[in-house]
């Protein structure tokens, strides 16, 4: 028998995207990108991370970013997202829930990204407490469209796959 069998599966898609501006450190993917610009938010601005975050709260059906972490509440100004991306771990673990992969797309026309791929990856899998080769980041540019294309702004997708057990009664 497949183990597969012993788990009940759910997807989530989660996206996000923030304006670039002058002044601000570059959180990315948990690390930060070095950068003249960085991302205008109430918590750091690492739309990677919140992407990633909607995507398991998503997954794990307890809403979204917003209704868990609102942005009117001081305690989370210019928070690290990746406590954030922590607590929600606690959250879905409640529910029993665990992370098997996140694919996470970030689209930005600049910095260019490709160097620091794997570094995001790295931290991404030790916050979620995965392995590195369960944690994928790609990233794109825009094709010099729209927000993100002209520099105006970095965005991120991420989609997930959590997993628990099921409890058999035979
Ligand atoms: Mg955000």
């Amino acid at each position: 028998m497949s183990t597969d069998t012993n788990y009940e599966y759910r997807t989530g898609l989660g996206t996000d995207i923030h304006r670039l501006v002058e002044g601000r450190p570059l959180k990315l993917g948990g690390m930060t990108v070095p950068f003249e610009k960085g991302l205008l938010a109430h918590s750091d601005g690492d739309v990677a991370l919140h992407a990633l975050m909607d995507a398991i709260i998503g997954a794990a059906g307890l809403g979204d970013i917003g209704m868990l972490f609102p942005d009117s509440d001081p305690q989370f100004k210019n928070i690290d997202s990746k406590v954030l991306v922590l607590k929600v771990k606690e959250y879905i673990a409640e529910k029993k829930w665990e992370v098997v992969n996140a694919d996470i797309i970030i689209t930005a026309e600049e910095p260019k990204l490709g160097p620091y791929k794997a570094q995001m990856k790295r931290a991404i899998a030790s916050l979620l407490g995965i392995d590195f080769l369960n944690v994928n980041v790609k990233a794109k540019t825009n094709e010099g469209l729209g927000e993100t294309g002209t520099g105006l702004a970095i965005s991120a997708i991420a989609n997930v796959l959590l997993r628990r057990r099921i409890k058999r009664s035979l």
